[in-house]
């Protein structure tokens, strides 16, 4: 099944737990729309090379639509769907008042010029138009884009329309009306939520272990604070494979030997192993922090997590979350455990729009209040309708969708 496949199937049962009305679930298991692009890009050397844009715009009944551009070679129209269609849950979950969107370009952003990039990116703001705009519809970085990007957007998009407009993208750097914290949001989040249910959970917090699987913006922050907060993060693994070491990583030497090197591997102290290993290790708490469909029929049943922590979109296909449950195996979902971005996102947005600077502290402090509100609705839903926090999750997402839905008309 595909990523959109997979979030419509758990939508339809999180609307049959919540009892929602057919139309509803017909309204909102649609995008409202999608935009397909040809971006046309002048190579340093002087040669044109067209590249395929997306953008879906999945709901804005709560607010504006909301989400991340990636820019990845396998970035389709299919993926681009059920990622925008986890941005109206997860918005709806953590309760800000923001719709669904996601975009990207299909590209490998290794492979090209730090020049090119920009250029693409300012080709991509051309292309949307005013299919964009701070109360339309406003993207942020996701996999392969970054803060710099988020400037080059909104600087472009401030030329197209004749105006300063930084509310128009989030993510951007500080300098440039991005907000304190973005950096960490994420992986301070996926904390906030785990430490919020921890005492819901089967593993004890004095000995749990953790698994991080991924090494980029989320993933290494999910491991600092893992780390910070005194648990023993035994293993990583970045694209290039996986390291081991039973009696914990030193995170701050790994940091160093990952920019030297541009690996996690080889890290010395600890073993290598292999990117499927690191999802089967004997470990309290795995952090799936890379991409889509990692935890799938083949290898769910050889999981040995007692918590699985979806730092990531995606990482848990529908057979293996069966799977899972089965196995007593707790899932924390990613619509709950990775929303720390996006409401990080919205406090940016807000902060542009007023035209006002939040000190870091605030920024975290408003983070852990919303982050713990949201993990206290889903874990309170989940127990109250008897089902899993993924269920619990979708369906009080769906609930608040639809009764926004309601108040503007387009439902009855
Ligand atoms: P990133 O590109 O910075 O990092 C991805 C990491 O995954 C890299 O270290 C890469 O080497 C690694 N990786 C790729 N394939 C792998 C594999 N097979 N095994 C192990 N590692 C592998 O991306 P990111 O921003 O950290 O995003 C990671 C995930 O988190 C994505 O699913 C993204 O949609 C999701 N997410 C990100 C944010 C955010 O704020 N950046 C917010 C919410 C969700």
């Amino acid at each position: 099944m595909s990523l959109i496949d997979e979030v419509c199937a758990r939508m339809r049962e999180a609307a049959r737990v919540a009892k929602l009305d057919p139309d509803a679930f017909a309204l909102l298991s649609k995008a409202e729309r999608e935009l397909d692009v040809e971006i046309p890009l002048h190579l340093d050397d002087g040669s044109l090379r067209m590249f395929e844009g997306y953008r879906v715009q999945w709901n804005d009944a709560r607010g504006p639509f909301k989400g991340g551009l990636r820019y990845h070679p396998k970035v389709d129209m299919h993926e681009v769907e059920g990622l925008a269609a986890l941005m109206m849950v997860k918005c709806a979950v953590v309760g800000i008042a923001f719709g669904g969107a996601k975009g990207g370009i299909r590209v490998d952003p290794k492979s090209l010029s730090k020049d090119e990039l920009e250029r693409l990116t300012r080709g991509l703001v051309r292309a949307l138009g005013d299919d964009v705009g701070p109360t339309k519809d406003v993207p942020a970085p996701d996999v392969g884009t970054t803060a710099e990007m988020m400037d080059w957007f909104a600087d472009e998009y401030g030329k197209m329309v004749g105006r300063l407009e930084p509310a128009v993208v989030t993510g951007k750097t500080i300098g440039h009306g991005g907000s304190e914290g973005r950096d960490v949001a994420t992986g301070a989040g996926v904390f906030i939520v785990y430490d919020a249910l921890k005492r819901h959970l089967a593993i004890d917090p004095e000995t749990a272990t953790v698994a991080v699987q991924g090494y980029g913006n989320v993933g290494r922050e999910v491991a600092r604070q893992f780390d910070h907060h005194g648990y023993k993060v035994i293993a990583v693994s970045d694209s290039h494979g996986g390291i081991h070491r039973e009696e914990g990583l030193d995170l701050a030497a790994l940091a160093a030997h990952k920019e030297a090197t541009g690996s996690v591997r080889d890290f010395p102290g600890a073993q290598n192993i292999t990117q499927q290993e690191l999802l089967t290790l004997p470990c309290g708490i795995l952090v799936p922090s890379a991409l889509e469909s990692q935890i799938t029929a083949s290898n769910a049943v050889y999981v040995e997590a007692k918590v699985v922590l979806e730092a990531a979109n995606g990482p848990i296909t529908a057979e293996a979350d069966m799977l899972l449950a089965k196995d007593g195996v707790v899932v924390v979902p990613d619509v709950l455990a990775n929303a720390g971005g996006v409401v990080v996102s919205g406090f940016e947005w807000t902060q542009n729009r007023e035209n006002v600077r939040w000190s870091r502290e605030e920024v975290l402090d408003r983070l852990a209040a919303t982050m713990k509100t949201a993990a206290e609705d889903v874990w309170s839903y989940s127990q109250k309708h008897a089902t899993t926090l993924r269920i619990a999750a979708y369906a009080l997402a769906l609930e608040r969708v639809t009764a926004a839905e309601k108040e503007r008309g387009r439902l009855r």
